[in-house]
């Protein structure tokens, strides 16, 4: 069985170190953020460069291993079939990684099937490990770094729970944080106990792992999680909102065990998701597959809660799914670059942002209102020659409405009067017989 590792917050190491702190035995950390970060761009650099090579490493590394399935998916609609195949119409438990959320999600709703989301479900029986946690101050990078440990190994915890309990009637259905092509090591990373939860009480186990998500080795897929962790920590929300969320599913803890022992499958199939990634690695966005999917540039960032109607999508989620077809506009974006200044990776969202709107201009490709607004003096040239007519229908309450629907220009803005008097003309108007300008 490949090694799958479970990382989670825990407050011991911060204790130590504040402990250390109160007794004088303050010290320098190890890793300062500088060296965080360039190890972290270092491991990012080496996956986005060799997306196809690692992936044909694992996939040789994984087919070794007989309890595990292993499937390439071009796209999610294939994935999305895949699943519907090894799920046999149970339901469907998921964590809230992105490429689940964003992009297998999507597809799987289009089959009808019953999706429970577990995130938020975890806070329910709330204990004080996270509470806590997030109560102790910070002290330097590293110790919050190395506040997220691996904290179980699933495949062993699901052996131990499926040998006394069996299994429930659902399929789990999880996002990987990192899986290395060296050895086929599989990181996951939850907050609470969603994903080991799924993890031991599924009947199926299906694990995606979009092709930026491979490194190297296990020492950077550990690395990579917890700096995914400690670098998102800030834009958690506090446990008291997780607390309040109303949860919309159905929870997995209230359902029975309703499988034998003998009846639970042991293997676990991996579905390795391109997407569009390969595409995007030889394109001018090739720095987004840099991502570890912490959503660091979602803090502070004015608009990302406008950026899809369920808002969740983070900056660089908005971006890529506009260069994959997804969204249809980056018109949202302030340019205000919050999001660059938070990103662990320094990754240029709102400059290639920029690029996409360009990119757009150039292929006519802009929403009718940025192509009337940028193009106004055609507007105007055509209008000063019928000044009545582009007056009356700028007043007109019918015709304002409608430029509010198709243009997005609000329907209170005050239009400025045509003329068919030019400034040039006015001007000459004002020579006297003597050459001179009247005042
Ligand atoms: S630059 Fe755009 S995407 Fe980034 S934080 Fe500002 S508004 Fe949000
Ligand atoms: S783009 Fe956003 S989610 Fe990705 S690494 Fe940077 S801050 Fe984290």
């Amino acid at each position: 069985m490949m090694d799958i590792l479970l990382m989670e917050p825990s407050s011991t190491n911060k204790r130590r170190r504040i402990a250390d702190k109160l007794r004088g035995h303050d010290h320098t950390p190890f890793l300062s953020l500088a060296d965080i970060k360039a190890r972290l761009k270092n491991i990012r650099r080496v996956s986005t460069e060799h997306l196809n090579s690692h992936g044909q490493t694992l996939l040789t590394n994984l087919n070794k291993h007989t309890d595990v399935k292993v499937m390439f998916a071009n796209s999610a609609v294939q994935a999305a079939a895949e699943i519907k195949r090894i799920n046999e119409g149970r339901q469907i438990a998921i964590n809230k990684s992105a490429v689940i959320a964003n992009e297998i999600v999507p597809e799987l709703v289009k089959y009808n099937l019953n999706i429970i989301e577990t995130y938020y479900d975890e806070f329910k029986p709330f204990d004080n490990q996270l509470d806590e946690h997030l109560r102790l101050p910070n002290l330097d990078i590293e110790s919050v770094l190395n506040a997220f440990q691996i904290a179980s190994h699933p495949d062993i915890s699901r052996k131990e729970c499926v040998a006394k309990n069996g299994s429930k009637d659902f399929t789990g259905l999880i996002g990987i944080a990192a899986i290395s092509a060296s050895d086929g090591n599989v990181s996951l990373f939850q907050h609470m106990g969603n994903t080991g939860t799924v993890y031991e009480q599924a009947q199926k186990i299906i694990l995606v792992a979009g092709l930026d998500k491979i490194v190297w080795d296990k020492d950077d897929a550990v690395f990579q999680t917890k700096c995914m962790a400690a670098f998102g920590w800030k834009g958690l929300p506090r446990p008291k909102n997780l607390y309040y969320k109303p949860n919309a599913g159905i929870s997995i803890r209230n359902m029975p065990y309703e499988i034998s022992p003998e009846d639970t499958e042991q293997e676990v199939h991996l579905i390795l998701l391109d997407n569009g990634r390969t595409k995007i690695q030889k394109s001018e966005y090739k720095d987004l597959l840099t991502c570890i999917g912490c959503r660091a540039c979602t803090i502070n960032c004015p608009v990302s809660t406008f950026f899809h109607s369920s808002g969740k999508w983070n900056p660089k989620e908005y971006l890529y799914h506009y260069v994959q077809g997804r969204n249809p506009s980056t018109d949202l974006c302030l340019q205000c670059k919050t999001c660059r200044m938070n990103c662990p990776l320094d990754i240029d969202i709102p400059g290639l942002i920029l690029n996409a709107r360009a990119d757009a201009m150039k292929n006519g490709k802009l929403p009718l209102m940025h192509s009337l607004l940028s193009n106004f003096e055609n507007i105007a040239k055509w209008s000063s020659k019928t000044p009545f007519l582009a007056n009356t229908l700028s007043k007109n309450a019918l015709v304002r409405n409608l430029g509010e629907t198709f243009t997005g220009v609000s329907s209170k803005r005050k239009m400025p009067e045509f003329q068919n008097l030019t400034f040039k003309k006015w001007f000459e108007n004002r020579k006297n017989k003597e050459g001179h300008y009247n005042r």
